[in-house]
């Protein structure tokens, strides 16, 4: 009787739990493989677009017809602090800071100006102001305000938004009137 135990006991193993912790440590093996990829997938996935070909946009004055080359993140600041007021959290201007660059490499890649890549023009492509100007226009310690808006500016160096490894239209409004539309039954193209 005891032998029979000895044998039965033998059998289950061999058919039922060593298969099943096989199984157990393959799957474990394979959740690694796959944690693995993931980690490299999201590694792709946050690469920065090529700065460095980017590093200067070429801005044209509309009221004196010149056109500037100037740094892109210098150019952003003087884009957010005439977009938002500098009061706002430094979330919304580093997010507004972030769609500003999109909007900005967008244009690049897809010009409407012959010699330059956007224009100071809000009506036409996206709102500029001179620092002189813009400080001219604040009150009280108008050197840390600018500051404010550089930090912001810096903070999300090299960030855009893409959709299939390219920069999206970056449309936005400051105030939407209650409402939204879709792109498309607007200004046509999606
Ligand atoms: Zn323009």
């Amino acid at each position: 009787m005891k032998k029979f135990f000895i044998y039965f006991f033998t059998f289950l193993f061999i058919c039922f739990i060593l298969p099943a912790l096989l199984t157990k440590s393959e799957m474990n093996a394979l959740s690694e493989t796959s944690q693995e990829e993931n980690k490299q997938a999201d590694e792709e996935v946050i690469e920065p677009y090529t700065y460095n070909q980017y590093g200067t946009i070429k801005l044209l004055h509309t009221d004196t017809n010149e056109v500037e080359e100037v740094p892109l993140d210098m150019y952003l600041c003087h884009v957010v602090s005439a977009e938002m007021p500098v009061d706002f959290e430094t979330e919304a201007l580093k997010a507004q800071a972030i769609v500003a660059r999109t909007y900005t490499i967008y244009k690049i890649k897809n010009k409407k100006h012959d010699n330059a890549d956007i224009c100071d023009d809000s009506n036409c492509c996206q709102a500029w102001i001179s620092k002189e100007d813009r400080l001219a226009r604040w009150d009280g310690d108008k050197e840390a305000k600018w500051n404010k808006i550089e930090t912001c500016v810096k903070e999300t160096q090299g960030k855009i938004i893409t959709y299939n490894n390219e920069p999206i239209n970056a449309f936005f409004h400051s105030n939407s009137g209650g409402k939204t539309e879709l792109p498309v039954d607007v200004w046509g193209g999606r």
